[in-house]
């Protein structure tokens, strides 16, 4: 691999498996897993204005606005344990976020390299979604079809109790899935233009998945 710092975009719709292929990835190649649901979800547990902003959006499936996300992504980005590297799932979902990234990562220096985009078909995507179970404390994602924890109901990771996702039910996914038609599919065309995309088949295995994801970070 040659000596460039990799500052990954993980892309694909809701339930794709960016939350499951970021856990091999920071593991693999130590860069720092940047979420911004995960960020929201935590920002809402604590109550932070950020988190009384968020909320509703996202209970209801819709994007959070432009610059509420922008913002804490700036803020995040800029921070030292970013600079050997970082990955960011889940953002940007709009063209107006992926503008916003490209000019806020030339300059802190930290300009974007790879962008990986995970296909699934959306039958597929919705038996994931309902399936899904996560960790509260630690982001883990786990599925009762799929990828069950070893001790049912509690995180590998850390031991705590999973939960199910408010925003995982049958409604709300076809909201998101709507929002990521109309906003977020443009940006494969936007990236692909810029030569740095790679599109992975996201129906394999999660073993399959992460090897395709290697090889499109490795360059191979
Ligand atoms: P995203 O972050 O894109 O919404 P997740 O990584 O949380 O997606 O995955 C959604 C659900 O599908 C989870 O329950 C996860 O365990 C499961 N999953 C992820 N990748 C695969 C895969 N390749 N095959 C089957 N299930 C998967
Ligand atoms: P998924 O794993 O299903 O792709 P995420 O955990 O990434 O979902 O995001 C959950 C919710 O948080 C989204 O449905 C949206 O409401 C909000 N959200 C996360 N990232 C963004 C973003 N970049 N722009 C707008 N809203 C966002
Ligand atoms: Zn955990």
């Amino acid at each position: 691999m040659n000596k460039q710092k990799l500052n990954i975009i993980l892309m694909g719709p809701p339930g794709a498996g960016k939350g499951t292929q970021s856990e091999l990835i920071v593991k693999k190649y130590g860069i720092k897993h940047i979420s911004t649901g995960d960020m929201f979800r935590e920002a809402i547990s604590n109550k932070t204005p950020v988190g009384l902003q968020a909320e509703d959006y996202i209970t209801k499936g819709l994007l959070v606005p432009d610059a509420v996300v922008i913002a804490l992504v700036k803020e995040r980005l800029s921070k030292d344990d970013c600079a050997h590297g970082y990955l960011l799932d889940g953002f940007p979902r709009t063209i107006a976020q992926a503008e916003a990234l490209e000019k806020l990562s030339i300059e802190i220096g930290r300009p974007l390299n790879k962008v990986i985009n995970i296909n699934v078909d959306a039958e597929v995507l919705i038996k994931r979604i309902v399936a899904r179970r996560v960790c509260p404390k630690c982001g883990a994602s786990y599925n009762l079809d799929f990828k069950k924890p070893s001790k049912d109901g509690i995180c590998d990771n850390c031991g705590t109790e999973l939960i199910q996702r408010k925003d995982d039910t049958r409604e709300s996914f076809s909201t998101r899935l709507e929002a990521y038609n109309q906003s977020t599919k443009p940006l494969i065309d936007f990236y692909q233009k810029k030569g740095i995309l790679t599109n992975v088949d996201g129906l394999q295995d999660i073993d399959g998945v992460f090897a395709e994801v290697s090889s499109a970070i490795e360059g191979k």
